[in-house]
């Protein structure tokens, strides 16, 4: 079943309850890419740019998810793959 997420403050929208959209830079993420994403540092959360931390971009109907190489896409979720 597609359940389709809307973020208000940017107008992004996506698929897929295990992906994350950084409410920083508001790129969506599959969840294992959005960890090597943000960097945490006393508590300060830092964007990294996701081609510079091994991720790729992957057209989705609803725009542009990060991922790993070769990695979990929760494509199986949403139904959107
Ligand atoms: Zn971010
Ligand atoms: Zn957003």
């Amino acid at each position: 079943m597609s359940q389709l997420i809307f973020h208000g403050a940017c107008g992004q929208s996506w698929t897929g309850l295990t992906r994350a959209h950084c409410s920083g830079c508001h790129e969506v993420f599959v969840s294992s890419g959005f960890d090597k994403h943000q960097r945490i540092n006393g508590g300060k959360v830092t964007c990294l740019p996701p081609a510079d931390v091994g991720l790729i971009a992957r057209e989705k109907p609803w725009g542009v998810l990060w991922g790993m190489p070769g990695g979990y896409w929760d494509d199986t979720e949403g139904g959107d793959a």
